[in-house]
């Protein structure tokens, strides 16, 4: 044994290595765009399968030449907090088109998805409250959940059973339910409908996190709850809105959006928005370009739609033998779970020295045991560009299933 460090910062590289020795030790790539769905990764080419650049707007020539513009009309930075001198007349203007694009009354602009949510959840419940989790909601949601101090009520994924069971039995005057609407790590859409009949007949709060349906669902890519019908006229108050601008939109920042009394409370009670930058005024002109694209890309989300159909079809011929497992889901985010995280790390490294960079998702991420290939679909990917990791995945596996025959 060694003699106890004398400070505990002593123990950081100590602390580092058992991270690495149980396969969780992460990495930053060097990445530079080159085409497509291509990438130079740390200088060498690799086909892409880990950008949430769902519809390939991040790389649009009409969202760069919007950005330069705006920098020539507003320049670079914000200057201050949106409650101070940083409510640019660009960003003012994004607020009123993301309402108008999501068919809801009033919306509010973030610079980051994280930060909405971190900020908007301890605004609407607090110590003596009720909240309602998903087990699978994105870490920002549970981030904000503990800071809020509500009482937390973390529901099996999905299972709208016990979620009632928990509203039923909680005395708490104030609820409020948080979910992904499509989860970012297994692909799968709750049922929206469901979710809020239940927050109805419950008197709670729906907040809905659309990071990975905004632009890819709905009509025009208007997101899950317009594919729900529940935007427009059938709007309800009980749902907060929220989606990330920087995945399918190809920008950055996120928003939230509902009805307008909430929105006007979230504005003046969201620490994370009154103590921070607003957002650069060029990404907002970026990001009203990019509606308008979005609102027109009918043939890029088919294009995608055609890629999943191909990418699941493709998976389903794999030999069974090798212990793989695809996910059910019919959006862009395809989770293949492999396992332990040492065999998803080797199929993610035999993937990579074939130029094929397909993330392994691992704990805790994802829950233990449940270590998975991320496949993430775009409609940059061409049918040939599928082919690839399917062939690919196809010979690994059939590797696999041999050395465990002998
Ligand atoms: C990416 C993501 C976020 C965070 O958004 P950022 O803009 O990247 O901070 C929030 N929720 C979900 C479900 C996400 O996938």
């Amino acid at each position: 044994m060694n003699a106890p460090a004398a400070s505990w910062l002593d123990e950081i590289p100590a602390r580092l290595a058992d991270i690495g020795r149980a396969h969780l030790l992460r990495r930053r790539r060097v990445v530079q765009p080159a085409g497509g769905a291509r990438l130079l990764v740390d200088g060498q080419p690799m086909l892409a399968f880990c950008s949430n650049d769902y519809l390939g707007l991040a790389g649009h020539p009409a969202l760069a030449e919007a950005a330069r513009e705006a920098t020539h009309r507003f320049g670079v930075g914000s200057g201050g907090s949106p409650l101070v001198s940083g409510h640019s007349a660009a960003n003012a203007a994004l607020e009123q088109e993301l309402a108008a694009f999501v068919q809801l009354p009033r919306a509010l602009y973030f610079y980051a998805g994280y930060a909405t949510n971190t900020g908007i959840i301890p605004a609407l419940v607090g110590d003596g409250d009720a909240l309602f989790s998903d087990a699978l909601n994105h870490a920002c949601l549970i981030d904000g959940a503990r800071l809020s101090r509500a009482t937390i009520h973390r529901y099996p994924h999905a299972d709208l059973a016990a979620l009632e069971a928990a509203l039923a039995a909680s005395p708490a005057r104030r609820k409020l339910v948080v979910s992904d609407a499509v989860f970012s790590m297994d692909g799968d859409l709750i049922d929206i409908p469901a979710l809020l009949a239940l927050c109805e007949r419950f008197d709670a709060l729906l907040l809905l996190d659309d990071a990975h349906g905004f632009g890819v669902l709905g009509p025009q890519g208007r997101g899950s709850l317009a594919q729900a019908g529940l935007t427009g006229a059938a709007a309800s108050r009980r749902v907060l809105y929220m989606a990330t601008l920087g995945k399918a939109a190809g920008v950055a920042g996120a928003f939230v959006a509902g009805d307008a009394a909430l929105i006007e409370w979230l504005l003046q009670k969201t620490r994370t928005y009154i103590f921070a930058t607003a957002a650069p005024p060029l990404l907002a002109s970026a990001l009203s370009k990019s509606l308008e694209l979005i609102a027109a890309a009918d043939d890029r989300r088919q294009q995608l739609g055609a890629r999943i159909a191909q990418l699941r079809s493709g998976l389903a011929a794999l030999p069974a033998a090798v212990g793989w497992h695809l996910l059910p889901s019919d959006t862009a985010v395809q989770a293949l779970v492999i396992g332990s995280n040492e065999a998803a790390l080797a199929v993610m490294e035999s993937l990579r020295a074939e130029g094929l960079w397909v993330p392994a998702i691992r704990p805790p991420t994802v829950p233990a045991g449940t270590a998975r290939l991320r496949i993430a679909l775009s409609s940059a990917h061409t049918a040939e560009d599928v082919d690839l990791l399917l062939q690919a995945l196809q010979r690994h596996a059939a590797g696999c299933t041999t050395t465990a025959q002998t």
